[in-house]
């Protein structure tokens, strides 16, 4: 069995390597369960393939069925280690200096904060992307301890959506040296748990909150690398009617739609090979921009409800995440120079100085 379990992990290193000279941008879709038991399902078909066919519970014709192609597809029973199975060689290639970005999409209650922190309470068994990758990461610090010496720190950032402003709920930056610092760091970040899980539920629906993990790393040969891991959950995509909402709440509306809308226009920017990618249009994109596109790798995980209420809104997040999956990019660089070029450069800005004095 354990022969097997390798060649498993074998194919899936394999696959990552191909997916990596294919591009950086994958995609993957989530299907959370169903939690109203009357509701109408709209998932037709989920393929190993990653293929997913949805139906339209109001038009249930063959013919009217709507095909998507994504990296995976994980069902309504896939469990937080299957998800973050297919995720892991991503998050380790940080270690080696790739700058890595993952985010959760899809509308209020597809299941985003599920995927990335876990379940409300926070059930020890159901941990999400966040923690995995960061124990992952202090894991692979200690079986590289010999050769590698790194430094971890980790940065909360919550964006408030009525003025687009970025919130840094704690010091900048803080250094870890264990998972258990950073949960206690994110239970800080998360802050204001008083104002009622309505409030929480209100206030995360509009707004996006950003785990970065930064990480340096310094080896034997005095080579230096440096790379970031965004984790990232992003505020509710559903439309918000503006009927419901008045004043600052629809300020902060119309925000987290621009917001959105402009990370739509930054893929789109790199989709077509622009000269010019549009990543100052909003504090979200300038955030990710050393982890979006170029030199960089992304992974989405484009959340579904697949109750037959949401068809709506499962049909503008899988027609956005198929245009995300279609974005090629060259293959990511490591952000990694040995020390001959760390000298050498070092040399340039000396004489630099030098001159400038001079001057
Ligand atoms: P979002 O962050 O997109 O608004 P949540 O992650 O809060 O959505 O999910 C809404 C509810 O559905 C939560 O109670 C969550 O625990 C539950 N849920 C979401 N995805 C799953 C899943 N894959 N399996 C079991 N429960 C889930
Ligand atoms: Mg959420």
């Amino acid at each position: 069995a354990l022969g097997y379990q390798k060649v498993v992990e074998e194919n899936r290193n394999l696959y990552n390597m191909v997916q990596d000279l294919k591009g950086n941008i994958r995609v993957y879709c989530r299907i959370r369960p169903i939690f109203n038991v009357e509701a109408k399902n709209v998932i037709d078909h989920i393929g190993d393939d990653g293929s997913l066919v949805v139906v339209d519970p109001l038009k249930p014709q063959k013919d009217k069925r709507k095909i998507f192609q994504f990296n995976h597809v994980f069902g309504p029973t896939a469990t937080q280690y299957d998800v973050f199975r297919e995720t892991r060689p991503l998050v380790r290639s940080v270690m080696d200096g790739y700058n890595v970005c993952i985010f959760a999409y899809g509308q209020t209650g597809s299941g985003k904060t599920h995927t990335m922190c876990g379940p409300a309470g926070g059930l020890a068994n159901e941990l999400g992307i966040n923690y995995l990758a960061v124990n992952d990461l202090f894991q692979l610090s200690d079986e590289r301890k010999d050769i590698v010496e790194y430094r971890i720190q980790v940065q909360m950032i919550r964006s408030c959506a009525s003025d687009d402003s970025l919130v840094l709920p704690d010091a900048t930056m803080c250094p870890v040296k264990s998972t258990t610092d950073v949960i206690n760091l994110m239970k800080l970040g998360e802050g204001n748990r008083a104002v009622g899980s309505t409030a929480i539920n209100n206030r995360s629906s509009r707004s996006h909150s950003v785990l970065t993990v930064h990480v340096h790393g310094e080896d034997v040969s005095g080579s230096i690398l440096r790379s970031c891991l965004h984790l990232v959950d992003l505020a509710g995509s559903e439309r918000v009617d503006k009927s419901e909402v008045t004043g600052d709440g629809l300020k902060e509306a119309q925000h987290i739609n621009k917001s959105l809308a402009c990370l739509g226009d930054v893929i789109a920017a790199l989709a077509q090979k622009n000269s010019h990618i549009p990543y100052r249009n909003s504090k979200l994109t300038l955030l990710l921009q050393n982890a979006l596109g170029g030199n960089a790798k992304t992974l989405m995980f484009a959340h579904v409800n697949p109750e037959g209420d949401s068809f709506g809104e499962t049909m503008s997040t899988l027609k956005f995440a198929q245009r995300v999956s279609t974005v090629e990019l060259g293959a990511a660089r490591a952000n990694k120079e040995s020390a001959e070029v760390l000298e050498l450069k070092a040399q340039i800005d000396n004489l630099k100085k030098a001159l400038a004095n001079k001057e």
